[in-house]
């Protein structure tokens, strides 16, 4: 390869990079009526932990026996989700009485999700069905979308070099799509804390629970409106800031408010940190290419029949 070709690959990949980012900034979808969700009515959670259980056993992530997750010391601090956990239980305490609230954390699959708009290969989609899936074959391990995210969800297998992921909750989408089953954790929580359906009807069923019980509810369904919407819905008997969940994220997509933010940083990469990319496998290439072209005549009269120079 010469040099002018090599630059106009360069140029032709940066290219693509800075117009796959605009593309990635288009407005998504409205959300849509068939889509599922999960209605997390907080005051029904005993903090039993049976959901993290069987998230590990579903997802095949390292687990340990249901009994170990009766220990209610692990709600002495509050948790996140990690490449290996998707999704963790904490304990908050109700300010009005200080009684627990247990919450239950996850990726809430955003109806414009930014972890999909920040991501300038397509690695993430949103389904019909209300999932967002990753595609770690597309993954180049950038990890805009563990900052772009306003939930702090995806995790990035640091502990495997030669093939990390990024990882999150998958809404059980081979259980919801292809066995027509609900997700493991709604499956086995025995308080029906968690329930799964059509977003829509979970949105006016949480309403009906509001109007039905106004002194157990703040009058508000999270999820409902927050970043755009999110499949997974939340109830809580306390102001949904003392129990984990931000109330400063206002009602427009993530995509629409970082937009600028993140395409600049696209910009600054492709303009300041891939020549230098280039650079390093354009002098690579030249090395390989010096090693590969055939000897030349002059060149074998110098060299023995061993190939050693003589
Ligand atoms: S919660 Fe985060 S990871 Fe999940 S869909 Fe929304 S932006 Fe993406
Ligand atoms: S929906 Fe599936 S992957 Fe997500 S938290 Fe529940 S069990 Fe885990
Ligand atoms: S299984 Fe249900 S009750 Fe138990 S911690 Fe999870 S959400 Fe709460």
């Amino acid at each position: 390869m010469n040099r002018r070709e090599f630059l106009k690959r360069a140029a032709c990949i940066s290219g693509t990079a800075l117009v796959g980012g605009q593309e990635g900034f288009a407005a998504e979808a409205q959300p849509d009526a068939e889509r599922y969700g999960v209605l997390v009515d907080t005051t029904f959670c005993i903090g039993c932990r049976r959901c993290e259980w069987a998230c590990n056993e579903w997802n095949k992530n390292p687990n340990r026996p249901l009994k170990d997750f009766e220990d209610k010391g692990v709600f002495q601090t509050i948790r996140r989700t990690h490449a290996a956990t998707f999704t963790v239980v904490n304990r908050f305490k109700n300010p009005a009485d200080g009684t627990p609230i247990y919450v239950k954390k996850q990726c809430m699959h955003c109806e414009s999700p930014g972890c999909l708009s920040a991501c300038f290969v397509d690695a993430f989609k949103k389904t019909e069905k209300g999932a967002v899936l990753y595609n770690p074959d597309v993954c180049v391990g950038c990890r805009y979308c563990m900052v772009a995210c306003p939930f702090d969800i995806p995790a990035y297998e640091y502990d495997k070099p030669l093939t990390p992921r990024v990882t999150k909750c998958t809404f059980c989408f081979d259980r919801i799509s292809r066995e027509d089953k609900v997700p493991a954790c709604v499956e086995i929580c025995p308080t029906e804390t968690l329930r799964f359906g059509k977003r829509e009807e979970l949105i006016n069923l949480a309403h009906e629970r509001i109007r039905n019980n106004p002194r157990r509810y703040v009058d508000h369904v999270y999820g409902e409106h927050e970043v755009g919407g999110t499949s997974w819905l939340y109830l809580s008997s306390a102001p949904f800031e003392q129990i984990g969940l931000r109330t400063d994220l206002g009602k427009k997509p993530i995509p629409d408010t970082s937009k600028g933010f993140l395409f600049m940083t696209k910009v600054f990469e492709v303009i300041a940190v891939w020549p230098l990319v280039f650079a390093a496998f354009y002098a690579l290439s030249k090395m390989k290419e010096r090693k590969d072209t055939p000897a030349t005549s002059s060149d074998k009269k110098k060299n023995d029949k061993h190939g050693k120079p003589t």
